[in-house]
């Protein structure tokens, strides 16, 4: 069995060691020669995944085609779903997933709960629709790139009335109601062809305000039951409504009214997740490949509690990486560094993470001020 996915990073690099326990082929197709799964040589084809013959050439030769990342050619894969290849998750779901606007009609379609947004086409609508509604104030709104947004690019929170004279992105945007944060929470499900879902317990995002990236992850949620219990059962509700084939992210805001609202989805392995490798029964990888093979999902319980922290490029360092003090914190306990494998670290380029488990909570937060402190990517 021939599996291609589309991208060839971290992500794929994860999927990679996880693939030894199926009996399946993977093959990678992504355009940076030095991206992770380059290492993989012979699975390793370099070609562009949002050119349609690109991806066309490389699935017709696949049994089934997946993705790591959810920017890549619909057109090429909604092709191959016609030849009759299994193309998971479904290329119609891509393409929804691709456009915030189009996901943010979809749960108001569904009754999903979501902020309040409005649809615009470029900054002089959007100037157009606060003059139109005067009641509404601009420091309430957060702006979003449609397309093409990624790790906080592509996301303006307004701040003050001036904002509006200096808006980004002149391209559609949702402009979205302001949440106020009690927590950002998030839940990984998966679903098999035979209809069967399972989703892990909510995990929580600590935010890196500067650099509007995740800080630090800690799994499970610190988060009464029946808050979980509801961020599953909504991250269930929205697989089971798209009925996709394979694992979906949905990342939700906790407001300070205890309300929880889904803010959006990557149908796809995340990074909300890699801390399953260790501290879960199943890894979010092995449950996406699960998934795409139609066969059982796996026990998604965790086995100690764990934090998750990424490892970012040190400010101010561009060039080939070098990586400081590794050793010392991969001989801690319950501590599992991975790197990416990239050659060239960058400010604030994810460059790999680091895994910690430990069921004390003192212990747990000091292990993991011990590896910030001390593990540094420079050039
Ligand atoms: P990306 O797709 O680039 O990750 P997100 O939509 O997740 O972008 O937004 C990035 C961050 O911006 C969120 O994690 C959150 O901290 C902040 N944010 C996004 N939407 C809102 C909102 N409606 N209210 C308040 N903060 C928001």
């Amino acid at each position: 069995m021939k599996i291609g996915i589309l991208g060839g990073g971290q992500l794929g690099k994860m999927l990679f060691e996880a693939s030894p326990a199926f009996d399946i082929e993977l093959y990678f197709l992504e355009n940076d020669v030095n991206a992770p799964c380059r290492s993989f040589k012979n699975a390793f084809q370099v070609g562009n995944i949002l050119d349609e013959n690109d991806v066309y050439n490389f699935g017709k030769n696949m049994d089934i085609i997946s993705i790591e990342i959810e920017n890549v050619n619909i057109s090429a894969l909604k092709r191959l779903e016609n030849e009759g290849k299994k193309v998971f998750p479904q290329p119609h779901i891509i393409a929804l997933i691709q456009d915030k606007g189009i996901q943010k009609q979809f749960y108001q379609k569904h009754n999903i709960p979501t902020s309040e947004f409005e649809l615009v086409k470029n900054n002089t609508e959007k100037k157009l629709f606060f003059e139109n509604n005067n009641h509404l104030k601009i420091q309430d709104f957060v702006q979003k790139m449609r397309t093409g947004g990624y790790d906080g690019k592509g996301v303006q929170v307004l701040k003050t009335k001036e904002d509006l004279d200096n808006l980004l992105f002149d391209v559609p945007c949702v402009l979205e109601k302001k949440v106020d944060i009690q927590k950002e929470i998030a839940v990984i499900v998966a679903r098999n062809p035979k209809g069967e879902i399972k989703a892990f317990p909510a995990v929580e995002m600590v935010f890196n305000p500067e650099l509007n990236l995740v800080d630090y992850l800690l799994s499970p949620a610190d988060i009464v039951q029946n808050i979980a219990q509801e961020a599953e059962n909504i991250a269930k509700n929205i697989i089971e409504k798209l009925e996709m084939v394979g694992i979906l992210a949905v990342e939700m805001f906790l407001d300070k009214q205890n309300n929880i609202l889904v803010n959006e989805i990557a149908p796809r392995p995340h990074n909300s997740g890699h801390q399953t490798i260790e501290g879960n029964k199943t890894s979010q990888y092995t449950q996406h490949l699960n998934a795409i093979l139609n066969k059982n999902l796996g026990n998604t319980e965790i086995i100690e509690q764990s934090i998750m922290l990424n490892i970012l490029g040190e400010n101010g360092y561009e060039g080939i990486a070098k990586y400081e003090n590794l050793d010392k914190i991969e001989a801690i306990n319950g501590v599992f560094v991975h790197l990416y494998n990239k050659k060239i670290t960058k400010s604030g380029r994810k460059m790999g993470h680091v895994t910690i488990l430990d069921n004390n909570k003192n212990n747990i937060l000091e292990k993991m001020n011990f590896v910030k402190e001390n593990l540094k990517v420079i050039a």
